[in-house]
């Protein structure tokens, strides 16, 4: 079984942390009360830090002469200078951080469908297409880490998507800079990889053979590069059926005809999108511990987050399995 290290990951404090929305409230949010034992969260509340207190005026993005502005809803307060000033020197402050959990649709944190207006009070929006400051600035200068929001983390895809970049990334920044460390790292991941994108997974073999003689740092670099590369579209129904079939394989002269037909058939249920992913790695995993076979048995594939995480309740909003 995988040990996984504990992620750095920055919260909204409204979620779950304190109430500290405008009207002095608190959004709930189970994954995140869930992942307090397994992530060491640092909230952050901008609007706070910028000096507003709770509970406030509402603040909303305005489009106004080509710009959008942070605009306290009732008099115009202009506070765009000062969200954005903060959101630049926190994030500068920040090290080590390995992910972003953000309020959904907040002008401040929001990271995307955020209501953008053409002015203040009872008007209608003109987009709800926009970021928050600080969710814009978190994208600008973290985005190839995993960035979500608390909405769309109630989606099972977009969860476990999120969770496994999330703890791979903190897995990969846990290694020293040794070369026998990465070829582990590199091995243990070829499935998860191979999940996600195959092309990327061949180059990171390149730069992991390291046949050119780089030097150990440079070699982290360009591996980082690319680790960062092959998250950066979501994996497949097709590129996971390629790689289940892959892993069958291991299997074919030990299983029966009988078994490997049950599985071929729930494999065409799951490209149906009548099954879940976890219902055909449930059973190859049986497999792999029945006939011990040592080189899966580490695949993170399996289990690339903690298996505590694993919930299969789907809100069903925002799905984007492909
Ligand atoms: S959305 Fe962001 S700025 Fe607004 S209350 Fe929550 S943490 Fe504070």
């Amino acid at each position: 079984m995988n040990k996984f290290p504990r992620p750095k990951v920055v919260v909204s404090k409204c979620i779950e942390f304190a109430s500290c929305r405008y009207n002095g409230s608190k959004i709930a949010s189970p994954i995140v009360l869930q992942l307090q034992n397994y992530v060491d969260f640092i909230p952050v509340c901008p609007e706070v830090e910028i000096g507003l207190g709770i509970p406030r005026e509402a603040v909303r993005l305005v489009m106004t002469n080509s710009e959008i502005k942070l605009l306290n809803s009732s008099d115009s307060e202009n506070y765009s200078t000062a969200m954005q000033d903060f959101s630049d020197n926190f994030l500068k402050t920040q090290k080590k951080i390995n992910g972003f959990i953000l309020k959904s649709r907040s002008p401040s944190c929001g990271i995307k469908e955020v209501k953008l207006y053409p002015g203040i009070g009872r008007v209608q929006a003109i987009s709800s297409k926009s970021k928050g400051i600080f969710g814009n600035a978190v994208l600008d200068k973290f985005g190839y880490l995993p960035v979500e929001d608390e909405g769309r983390l109630t989606n099972l895809h977009l969860r476990e998507q999120f969770l496994t970049k999330l703890y791979t990334f903190t897995d990969f920044e846990h290694l020293t800079e040794n070369m026998a460390e990465l070829v582990n790292f590199h091995a243990k991941n070829k499935y998860l990889f191979m999940s996600y994108n195959q092309a990327k997974l061949k180059l990171a073999g390149k730069i992991v053979a390291n046949h050119d003689k780089l030097s150990t740092s440079l070699v982290f670099y360009q591996y980082r590069q690319i680790l960062y590369q092959i998250f950066n579209n979501s994996s497949r129904i097709s590129s996971n059926i390629n790689v289940l079939l892959h892993i069958l394989g291991y299997f074919s002269k030990q299983l029966s005809g009988k078994e490997k037909a049950y599985f071929l058939d729930q494999l065409e249920t799951y490209r149906n999108k009548q099954i879940p992913l976890v219902v055909l790695t449930a059973i190859l995993q049986s497999w792999v511990l029945r006939f011990d076979q040592k080189y899966l048995l580490q695949q993170t594939y399996f289990e690339p987050f903690p298996r505590e995480l694993m919930h299969i309740t789907d809100s069903g909003k925002g799905r984007i399995i492909k």
